[in-house]
């Protein structure tokens, strides 16, 4: 009988999102005349811009002519693609960062999943907690996390960087050196961010021990603070400590359509190796190209037109950010992100769990979000509110939740 990869076995079951929707469902059966808003979603609403359906129309009639139709992608990347993030993300920002270093892909969840494959198998991991859980369980898939403890929610190899509002959502350098530090910013779920400053200080760090910086930096378009970096490479030396990974999906709306990146510089070498020339060689051999018409809508996202057009569809989302973190002020809760993060993370009013805060949310305003506790131990007692909705509903939330 075959054997299968035992560490798909040491899972938990991902029940969050599973147990959000059994719990709508039994809500909606016992009334339903109540209408839900939901406030818990990470996907984006609003419709694709103009000026990338544009693209999308002219690059699907460039595939209907035999001289304009494309085939397989470079595996890494169209340069057109390439060179315009080059350009606009990094040059025009100070970063030296060159096409040959972008490595174009299918979106930010493959990327950041796949990258681990780089590094041996005793590497030892560091994460936020809570964070985005893509990081240690593709880890766990490559038996790289040790054992599981129910009780506590932990791995027995993975270190645990608790942000909380006790450090106000700035992890501290761990007491034992890891090879991988995981960092979001601004972080799923909790809509808190580094400083440059900040920043600078994880990149020397990494520098000094030795170990690599996974930068997910999926949301970095919601970025509004002066102080707050929009690269991982505005911060002195990250070129040999740090691999950035960028998303299409929530700058532009292409959770739908699929696109993202992942920049590895030349600089960051082990004793034997480059990553840069391992990760180009597991893209030619396991994937082949991101598709040519989601390369052209993605070039599309830089355009003077798709600039103005996407500013103002992260304007919409900010403004419902705003509406539901002052509302939430208003009525008295604790409140945090939303500022540099379509994520509104807020403190459980009288100690209450947060699946407990989840189920009086529903009961008595009928709105929906995410319990903290599903990103991460470290996140019971928070709750997340996504500005992802309509600025009605957003609005007639709140107006529900402060009338609890
Ligand atoms: N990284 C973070 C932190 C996210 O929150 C998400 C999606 O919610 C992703 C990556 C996935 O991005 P993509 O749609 O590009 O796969």
């Amino acid at each position: 009988m075959f054997e299968v990869n035992e560490n798909y076995l040491k899972l938990p079951g991902s029940y969050l999102f599973s147990n959000i929707a059994k719990k709508v469902s039994d809500f909606t059966q016992a009334h339903p005349e109540k209408e839900i808003i939901r406030l818990g979603i990470g996907d984006v609403t609003q419709p694709l811009a103009p000026a990338i359906i544009e693209a999308l129309h002219k690059a699907v009639d460039e595939m209907a002519n035999a001289d304009t139709f494309q085939g397989y992608a470079p595996d890494l990347g169209y340069e057109f693609l390439r060179n315009t993030i080059a350009q606009n993300d990094y040059k025009a920002r100070g970063c030296e960062i060159s096409a040959d270093e972008i490595f174009v892909s299918d979106g930010a969840k493959s990327d950041s999943g796949n990258i681990q494959e780089l590094f041996s198998q005793d590497a030892k991991i560091a994460v936020c907690d809570p964070v985005y859980p893509v990081y240690v369980d593709s880890n766990v898939m490559a038996g790289r996390t040790g054992t599981y403890d129910p009780k506590t929610e932990t791995w027995s190899r993975v270190i645990y960087m608790p942000t909380t509002m006790e450090n106000h959502f700035v992890p501290e350098f761990p007491k034992e050196t890891p090879q991988m530090i995981y960092l979001c910013c601004p972080n799923n779920p909790t809509g808190t961010t580094l400083t440059k400053a900040q920043l600078q200080e994880w990149v020397d760090y990494a520098n000094r021990v030795g170990a690599v910086i996974i930068y997910d930096a999926a949301y970095e378009a919601y970025i509004s603070e002066e102080d707050v970096p929009h690269s991982i490479y505005e911060c002195e030396g990250a070129r040999t400590c740090a691999i950035e990974i960028k998303s299409f999906s929530k700058n532009a709306g292409f959770t739908g359509v699929r696109l993202g990146y992942t920049v590895v510089p030349k600089d960051l070498k082990s004793k034997n190796a480059s990553l840069h020339d391992m990760w180009a060689r597991r893209h030619g051999t396991k994937f082949n190209g991101a598709p040519y018409i989601q390369q052209r809508a993605g070039e599309a996202v830089y355009s003077q037109a798709g600039k103005a057009q996407l500013k103002e569809q992260i304007a919409y989302y900010m403004k419902n950010a705003a509406v539901i973190k002052q509302g939430l002020k208003d009525a008295g809760y604790t409140v945090f992100g939303g500022v540099n993060a379509p994520y509104i993370w807020l403190k459980t009013p009288n100690n209450m769990t947060s699946w407990e805060f989840f189920d009086d949310l529903l009961e008595r305003a009928n709105v929906v979000g995410t319990p903290g506790s599903g990103f991460g131990p470290s996140g019971e007692g928070y709750f997340r509110l996504t500005a992802f909705g309509t600025y009605e509903n957003s609005l007639a939330a709140l107006e529900r939740i402060k009338s609890m």
